[in-house]
């Protein structure tokens, strides 16, 4: 018997080389698009576009099973340049696919053609190929364009390769897998005046700089120790150097805020706050504060771990990782998760050659990871929608 994913490594690999030579930026996707829904539609599956813009959603259903599970691969590109020299090096300048999304379209790809044909489950399974996980909100975008209305799902999954494991190592890990990525901003406002009458106005510059040194107690104080967290200053604006014998009216400060966990990220909101309207009371001044959630975190829900756990250990064996650290990135996987039980992995793509990471310029999704890949996809499914769905308890 022929086994039909080794059958299409070697047009898989074509593939993915030639989305990398294609990179395109977020929701600017059109060509890679067309093409995922072009292979959706040839291997029999019903396709919806327009999601998100350049958005394509795949749904295969087989047999009469209930259950319903979203796969998601991410497809844009950043703005960028490729340095390193290769063959289907990026055809367009500043464009790159250095983080490997051109690897995750090719393997959610593969893994639909595999079970187009296999047909070897009873269910529903969605294949999400969302644009702009770099920063410009594609995620939430599919979201608020009612995804989860027009595809429930029962458990959503997500993959992201990871230099450092070995192409045929996965882990697989259930909690915080990506940090929150949140903004802030406060702004002091009190009485501008003469720099030698102090008493005559009422000062913000103090107030700011009782407000900073004041910020890591945050950390230090109110979040748990055991829970990793980060709120950083960034930028601070008042005065003007020309102009050193006047207090300003105003002090503008932000900066980012980081948490591995919901409770965490709100305290970190709640906190900021408090310390900023605290601070203005103390010095007679007003304060305003906004705080700007752009990405929540990535924690893997202990149902979907244990079904992707189950796949993982079928394709990979002993070379599974069930620890493994969480990343200070984001990851906008965050906000399917944020819709059904979500288990995020991290696939690998071997030592980092040249020592090139993610979004390093050099940096390349590894070929030698494809067939991994797009086997634990296809055994999540057939496991996932075996009907047999009481088997994790
Ligand atoms: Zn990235
Ligand atoms: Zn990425």
């Amino acid at each position: 018997m022929t086994d039909p994913i080794l059958d299409d490594i070697a047009f898989l690999t074509a593939l993915r080389r030639d989305l990398h030579a294609h990179p395109e930026l977020g929701f600017e996707e059109t060509r890679t698009s067309d093409i995922v829904a072009k292979l959706l539609e040839e291997a029999g599956i019903t396709i919806h576009r327009g999601l998100g813009g350049t958005g394509v959603v795949g749904t295969l259903q087989i047999g009469n099973g209930t259950r319903t599970i979203g796969l998601r691969a991410d497809m844009d590109a950043l703005a960028m340049p490729e340095m390193a020299d290769r063959p289907y090096k990026s055809k367009f300048a500043g464009k790159m696919h250095a983080c490997g999304h051109d690897g995750h379209t090719t393997l959610l790809l593969g893994a639909a053609r595999a079970l187009a044909k296999s047909r070897n489950f009873s269910g529903t399974v969605h294949f999400i190929f969302q644009p702009a996980e770099e920063g410009r909100g594609g995620a939430k975008r599919m979201v608020e364009e009612g995804l989860f209305n027009l595809f429930p799902c029962d458990a959503v999954y997500g993959l992201h390769n990871m230099p450092g494991l070995d192409p045929d190592e996965i882990a697989v890990v259930e909690g915080p897998q990506l940090a929150s990525s949140d903004s802030w901003r406060v702004t002091f406002r009190g009485t501008g005046t003469h720099g030698a009458k102090p008493h005559l106005g009422k000062d913000p510059v103090t107030a700011a700089a009782t407000f900073i040194a004041s910020l890591q107690t945050i950390i230090g104080r109110v979040v748990d120790p055991l829970q990793p967290a980060v709120v950083s200053a960034c930028s601070l604006q008042a005065g003007d150097p020309k102009a050193l014998n006047v207090i300003p009216d105003i002090v503008e400060i932000g900066g980012t805020a980081r948490a591995y966990t919901p409770h965490v990220r709100d305290q970190l909101e709640q906190e900021i706050g408090r310390l900023a309207q605290g601070t203005a009371m103390m010095y007679g001044i007003a304060a305003e504060y906004d705080f700007i959630r752009r990405i929540p975190p990535v924690v893997n829900n202990a149902d979907a771990t244990a079904r992707a756990l189950r796949a993982a250990q079928d394709v990979f064996g002993s070379k599974v990782r069930t620890s493994f650290p969480p990343s200070t990135a984001g990851d906008d996987f965050a906000f399917f998760a944020g819709e059904a039980p979500g288990c995020y992995v991290w696939l690998g793509n071997g030592p980092a050659v040249d020592g090139a990471l993610h979004h390093n310029t050099a940096y390349d999704f590894n070929d030698d990871a494809i067939e991994h890949g797009v086997r634990f996809w296809t055994r999540l499914v057939e496991q996932e929608l075996s009907g047999d769905h009481d088997a994790i308890a």
